[in-house]
């Protein structure tokens, strides 16, 4: 399964609650390539200062990880929930052909306008240790604990005004023409993001359940 859906959608609380659900690996490329980038790897630090600016890092980077990553074992069992790939037309294609022996089953839209999210994402803070997310009040500057494994609580260092407008501006030039892609070929299925994560994940759950 894929999703796909702004920043600040809720793909990365979704996917993880999913992944329990289902039983199923959550494979996030945003995660993957931050893990890297704390551990420094070439592909990390370059990846950082992209990530940093808001930017995408290149196609060819990108479907390397995500192939590696796919011929894992746990991958290759029940399968997995693909989050924050493909982003563009060529990663698309390159899924297609990494899966096409056991093509992807459904595609998932989770979808939250524009204006929504830029309000979630500026109160956003996120665990660097185990990436849980927090909603930080409006006057919460402070870094703090994470209740789940009591790692440091911050901000992303790309969730910063400017880095949001521009991930924003390349979702809607680079990743939206994939709805209309997988629209097309009948896999996808839009998923209303607004509203309490537990009604989301009703919807979300009914709309796989229903494709099964
Ligand atoms: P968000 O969806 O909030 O931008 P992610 O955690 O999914 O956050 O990704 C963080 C950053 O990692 C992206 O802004 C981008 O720089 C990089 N990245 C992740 N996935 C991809 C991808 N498939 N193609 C290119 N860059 C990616
Ligand atoms: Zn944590």
């Amino acid at each position: 399964m894929i999703i796909l859906g702004r920043q600040g959608a809720g793909k990365g609380t979704q996917c993880v609650r999913l992944s329990r659900h289902y039983v199923v690996p959550h494979i996030s490329t945003g995660d993957m390539l931050r893990a890297s980038a704390r551990e420094g790897s070439e592909l990390g630090l370059m990846a950082k200062q992209i990530m940093d600016d808001g930017g995408l890092v290149g196609d060819e980077v990108m479907i390397g990880l995500v192939d590696e990553r796919l011929r894992k074992p746990d991958a290759d069992t029940r399968g997995y929930i693909l989050d924050g790939f493909p982003r563009t037309v060529a990663q698309a294609e390159a899924i297609a052909r990494i899966t096409s022996a056991k093509p992807i089953h459904i595609v998932i839209d989770l979808d939250v306008p524009r204006e929504i999210v830029l309000e979630r994402l500026s109160s956003r803070r996120v665990c660097r240790d185990c990436g849980t997310n927090y909603t930080a009040g409006p006057n919460e500057q402070r870094p703090w604990i994470c209740d789940v494994c009591g790692g440091d609580v911050q901000q992303r260092a790309d969730d910063t005004p400017d880095a949001v407008n521009r991930r924003l501006d390349l979702y809607e030039t680079q990743t939206a023409p994939l709805i209309d892609h997988y629209s097309r070929r009948g896999a996808l299925v839009v998923v209303n993001g607004i509203g309490h994560p537990d009604n989301v994940f009703k919807r979300l759950t009914d709309a796989v359940d229903s494709r099964r």
